[in-house]
């Protein structure tokens, strides 16, 4: 099912990582993303199975996704972490975290304390 892109015609490849911002929130769903200008279309009904999804997980309406600007301090860079995500994770301030890199993400685990 090879789809052109509708703006630049190029050629489009299916991605599993596209962000879609939804009332504020922003998920990441299956999709196409065009080769060429890097447009991204979501998936004919995946918008619309996620919603559904994260209602019935109870998920709805919690942040997965947000973002963020990287601040410079003295001693490096700074994330200031969402308060959402703080309040859902129930983080006080001074856990511990474990930090992995994948490619161009960062993955932050925070320890059972
Ligand atoms: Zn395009």
């Amino acid at each position: 099912m090879a789809k052109n892109c509708p703006n630049c015609n190029g050629e489009m490849k299916e991605a599993e990582d596209i962000l879609s911002e939804i009332e504020g929130y922003v998920f990441i769903e299956k999709g196409l993303r065009c080769l060429k200008c890097g447009e991204e279309f979501v998936g004919e009904n995946a918008g619309q199975k996620m919603i559904e999804a994260s209602r019935k997980l109870g998920l709805w309406g919690e942040p997965l996704k947000l973002y963020r600007k990287l601040s410079k301090s003295a001693r490096g860079t700074v994330i200031r972490l969402p308060s959402d995500i703080e309040r859902a994770l129930g983080i006080k301030g001074n856990e511990e975290i474990s930090i992995t890199k994948i490619g161009r993400r960062i993955c932050i685990e925070i320890s059972p304390s």
